[in-house]
């Protein structure tokens, strides 16, 4: 992307033209939830003056519309991803919740001793469920070591790897350290032993070309929210005979074919995931914001993101004392770092005092924090609407408050 090119996108988010304390916006907090384009606050806002309606079950015109309206963008992800039929997306409320209905419905198909491996670098939503699976069925979870860039071990992977493995956990990309994960490569030795594999997207579905039959793997997810689409939605997607295989997550309307006292059946894919009324707004603000990203195009929007994060990692390295978590040789988006003697918290507190908006602390992810031995970090994650002036003002920013804090 080029400089004119990055105005004009920033023309197309309203909240950037907004001030914190006095000073222009600097939001640096893409990696826990990205901002708005207009074409998606008019979407929803064309959704409840228009067309605001219970979906699927209606004869009505309003029904009518609103169910088009979601199933257009349910394929616009079908197409975006890679995906082979539309019903192997579902939509969720988000990450944490397809996660939940993977590792609950796991629960059926699991016994004591089988192994379940989980990274390293996982965010909290992608190690609970699996604990919790655990202690339901008696598999045993092991955990895919990393090293100190960041990167997780492949050798020891490939290890862990045996006949007892049934599962394999990872983020693509880390939502503390930014590192991308070789997807491709751990789908492959996982599926060598007969082991499926969840992949959790939240973090790299807003950054990279995400082709999920060239990925090969069993599970992925996503969430709008840090793809410049609105909270509470999301989505699982799922290999067919898997999505056929898994049990339903919740019981309720939609997700039946028949109901009895004696007995239910459960509805076709995609409904047997979508019990109750869904996020029928959501689902199609999803749409979207990812049409708004292909309409700038992922891989310019990558490449953006890569040059300014090093960019700014460069220049955040000048300041005495600085260190950076996570210095994988493929990583993107996100700078972790400490100051020595400083604590994240203070940084970030004077960061925000002059309108710079960062993470501190341990991101849902406190292995990591326990493996560097530190309590958090003060994070700043980058989006392709993000400038190299405004890196530059993180960069003095940081320097700022170290020389108020010491
Ligand atoms: N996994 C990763 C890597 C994440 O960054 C996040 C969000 N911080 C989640 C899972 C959870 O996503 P959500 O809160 O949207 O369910």
């Amino acid at each position: 992307l080029k400089k004119e090119e990055v105005e004009n996108i920033r023309a197309d988010f309203p909240i950037l033209s907004e001030q914190v304390k006095g000073q222009p916006l600097l939001y640096l907090d893409n990696a826990a939830t990205s901002q708005t384009p207009t074409a998606v606050i008019d979407t929803i806002v064309d959704y409840y003056s228009r067309y605001n309606a219970n979906i699927h079950r209606g004869v009505h015109h309003l029904s009518q519309t609103a169910t088009d309206a979601f199933e257009e963008a349910r394929a616009t992800l079908q197409e975006h991803f890679g995906v082979d039929k539309p019903h192997q997306i579902i939509f969720t409320s988000g990450t944490t919740h397809s996660i939940n209905i993977v590792a609950s419905g796991m629960s059926a198909l699991l016994k004591s001793g089988d192994e379940i491996l989980v990274s390293a670098m996982e965010h909290h939503s992608n190690i609970v469920p699996w604990q919790m699976l655990c202690e339901k069925t008696g598999a045993v979870l092991k955990v895919i070591p990393m090293n100190e860039a960041g990167e997780l071990d492949l050798k020891a992977y490939s290890a862990l790897l045996n006949e007892r493995t049934k599962m394999v956990f990872f983020n693509h990309i880390s939502n503390a350290l930014g590192t991308v994960n070789p997807v491709a490569q751990m789908v492959e030795m996982a599926h060598r032993v007969g082991a499926a594999v969840l992949v959790d997207g939240a973090q790299a579905a807003p950054h990279l070309v995400v082709n999920l039959k060239e990925l090969g793997v069993d599970f992925y997810t996503a969430s709008a929210h840090k793809m410049c689409g609105p909270t509470g939605i999301g989505m699982l997607y799922g290999k067919e005979e898997w999505l056929l295989k898994l049990p339903p997550y919740q019981g309720g309307g939609e997700m039946i074919a028949e109901v009895t006292f004696d007995k239910t059946t459960y509805a076709d894919l995609p409904h047997k995931f979508e019990a109750g009324t869904p996020n029928v707004c959501g689902g199609i603000a999803f749409g979207a914001a990812v049409k708004y990203m292909n309409s700038i195009g992922l891989d310019k929007i990558g490449a953006y993101e890569e040059e300014l994060t090093r960019y700014a990692s460069e220049k955040l390295l000048e300041i005495p004392g600085l260190k950076i978590y996570g210095t994988a040789e493929n990583k993107t988006s996100v700078i972790s770092f400490n100051v020595e003697g400083l604590h994240p918290y203070d940084i970030g507190s004077l960061l925000d005092q002059m309108g710079i908006a960062v993470r501190t602390g341990h991101h849902c992810a406190q292995p990591i924090m326990d493996f560097y031995r530190i309590p958090g970090t003060v994070r700043a994650s980058f989006s392709f609407y993000n400038t190299y002036e405004e890196a530059d003002r993180l960069v003095a920013g940081v320097q700022r408050a170290v020389n108020m804090l010491q």
